[in-house]
Order: C-alpha cells, then structure tokens, then sequence
C-alpha cells in the first residue's frame, strides 16, 4: 500500500517531502513529484509535512484523485516523452536528480 501524491503537488513542488524520505523515493517530474511505488516503504513520513495535503496512503485517496494512483505507478513504469525507456526503480530521487517531464496526464493539466 505506497504512499502517492496527488493534484495539490501540481506547480506547488516545494520539496519538503523528499527530506524525510529515509528511501529517497520521491522523484522531481516538471510540474509535480512522483512516489515510486516499487520503492515506498509505506512508513508515512512524508505525508504530514507536505503544506498542501497532496500526499495519502493509496487507499486513503479521495476518489476524485483516484487516477493519481496509476498515475505515480505510471511516471515510472511508463516511458515519458523524451526518453527511451521507463524509470524503472532508479533507487533513489536525489542521485538521479530531477526527471524534468512528467506523465501526459499532468502535462496536460
Ligand atoms: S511536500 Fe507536497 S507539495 Fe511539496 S513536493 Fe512534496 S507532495 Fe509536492
Ligand atoms: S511513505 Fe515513507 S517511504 Fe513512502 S514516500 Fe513517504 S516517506 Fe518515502
């Protein structure tokens, strides 16, 4: 059951929640951050830091927020414009580095 960010990250990005990630596995797309849900340890750090309540458990996830579940599985199992293959589990977001798209979901938004 990972942890997934949805629509209030969009533009708003202010990172906190990548700092107390004792997994790093939250990944910097352009417009929005994104929770590997290969990689989310499920322990619930980041939700309560997060200044604008995008982060829930998935089960928890306000059912107008719904396609966000697929849509934090798809930023890594997809492959995003511009790039040759997908994400996978890169494991870790800071020595990756910021992605820099996103899906064509928030893209589009
Ligand atoms: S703390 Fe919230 S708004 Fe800030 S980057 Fe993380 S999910 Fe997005
Ligand atoms: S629930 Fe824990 S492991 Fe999963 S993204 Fe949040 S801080 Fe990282």
């Amino acid at each position: 059951m990972p942890y997934v960010i949805a629509s209030p990250c969009v533009d708003v990005m202010d990172k906190s929640c990548t700092e107390e990630c004792p997994v790093d596995c939250i990944y910097e797309g352009d417009r929005k951050l994104y929770i590997n849900p290969k990689e989310c340890i499920d322990c619930g750090a980041c939700e309560p830091v997060c200044p604008v309540e995008a982060i829930s458990q998935d089960r928890r996830v306000p059912d107008e927020e719904e396609a966000f579940i697929a849509n934090n599985r798809e930023f890594f199992e997809s492959v995003l414009p511009g790039r040759d293959e997908p994400l996978g589990a890169p494991g870790g977001a800071h020595k990756l580095g910021p992605v820099g798209v996103d899906t064509p979901m928030v893209a589009e938004l």
